[in-house]
């Protein structure tokens, strides 16, 4: 069994610690956090304000196929995980919807051009099978279904793999790493000498020096979100918007939840969500979903995506360090895939059996 230290108790580190805690190994996690919990107030971990969209074909009009493949063999792994976890329902797989107002066609066949080739196909909805699978959305022109699509519950999911590892694994709260390098950690005061570290800091690996385990490339790429207090909103499946200026999506969470995300910004700023943000949002929600009128406005939140400047996740393996960063806006799409593939890479496979 191996001696692990994780740096960052954010998605990717949260899922390591209850993969490779399950297998027996010893594993010690440092996040700079208070506790497990979410705080929303743009510091924490940037998995606790996604939307937890699981679109490997809505993302192909941002991101390339191999993203998507990612994103493909990555929801039966979340299968798999929301199950060990004891909570399949965390994970929910109803397709999702496309949506154009009238005027908005032209940009809307523009994206659609952009998922030419996607398997499965999107599927044109007529107003009659639109108004059958969500009878809750209202107003656009315009409607296709991507199949088997996804969607991930990511506060409670993040929160459940901390409790189940919360046995196996030691978690070390308020203890932002320092420096790390193979097989050394350095965090609160102490080095610790191990024989694996996982760096899965996200943005908070870009302080320090480069042989400190600083990357001076990552970027954070500011989003901001609404969740809504819907009560017996009835929408089933998640919802994007397909609209020239504003890429804005609604999704449920539970039932009596809206949640609307999400601005994508060259900044990072941390401060509050902006009103220009948060009018934009809600308004495009409200277009295809009249009823939200009336739901009331629990919480703005925003964060940052750590991102490399290509856009594309990073891993790297060496004798002792495993670094994973640059998920950017597909963290929860990826993320079982490429844990899986790096702990494939350092030997340590028998955690994904946890
Ligand atoms: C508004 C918004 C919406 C999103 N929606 C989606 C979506 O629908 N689908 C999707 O796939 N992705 C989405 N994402 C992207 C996803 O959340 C990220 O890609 C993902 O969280 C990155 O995971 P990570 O583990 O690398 O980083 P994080 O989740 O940010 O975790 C990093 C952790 O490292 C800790 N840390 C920082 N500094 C240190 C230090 N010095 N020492 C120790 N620990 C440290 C942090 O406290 C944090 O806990 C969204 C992101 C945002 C902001």
């Amino acid at each position: 069994m191996a001696r692990i230290a994780i740096a960052g108790a954010g998605l990717l580190g949260r899922l390591l610690a209850w993969q490779l805690g399950h297998a027996g190994h010893e594993v010690a996690v440092f996040d700079p956090a208070p506790g497990p919990e979410p705080t929303y107030d743009g510091h924490g971990a940037a998995a606790f304000s996604a939307a937890g969209m699981l679109s490997p074909t809505a993302e192909l009009d941002r991101a390339d196929a191999a993203i998507a493949a990612l994103g493909w063999r990555s929801i039966p792994l979340w299968r798999d995980i929301v199950e060990g976890l004891g909570a399949p329902g965390l994970l929910k797989q109803r397709g999702s919807l496309l949506l154009a107002h009238r005027a908005d066609r032209a940009s809307a066949q523009r994206v659609l051009a952009r998922l030419q080739g996607a398997r499965p196909a999107p599927q044109a909805l007529g107003a009659e099978a639109l108004a059958t699978l969500e009878p809750a959305l209202h107003g656009a022109a315009s409607a296709w279904l991507l199949p088997q699509e996804a969607q991930i519950d990511p506060p409670a999911t993040l929160c459940l793999l901390q409790r189940r590892a919360a046995a196996s694994v030691d978690w070390h709260w308020r203890s932002p790493v320092a420096a790390l390098s193979a097989g050394r950690l350095q965090a609160g005061g102490r080095t610790l000498h191990v024989d694996w570290v996982f760096d899965t800091r996200g943005l908070g690996a870009r302080s320090g020096k480069a042989e400190d385990g600083g990357f001076a490339t990552l970027r954070g790429v500011r989003g901001e979100t609404v969740w809504l207090q819907a009560p017996a909103h009835g929408l089933t499946r998640p919802v994007r918007l397909l609209h020239p200026r504003h890429a804005v999506y609604l999704l449920p969470r539970g039932a009596d939840r809206v949640f609307v995300g999400a601005s994508e910004i060259e900044s990072e700023d941390r401060s509050p969500v902006s009103l220009r943000s948060s009018v934009e949002l809600m308004a495009a929600a409200h277009s295809v979903m009249p009823a939200l009128a009336e739901a009331r406005i629990e919480r703005l939140d925003r964060n940052l995506r750590p991102a490399w400047p290509d856009h594309q996740p990073g891993t790297e393996v060496s004798e002792g360090l495993v670094r994973i960063n640059g998920l950017f806006r597909h963290g929860w799409l990826m993320a079982p895939a490429l844990v899986q593939d790096a702990l494939a890479r350092a030997g340590l496979k028998e955690a994904l059996h946890a």
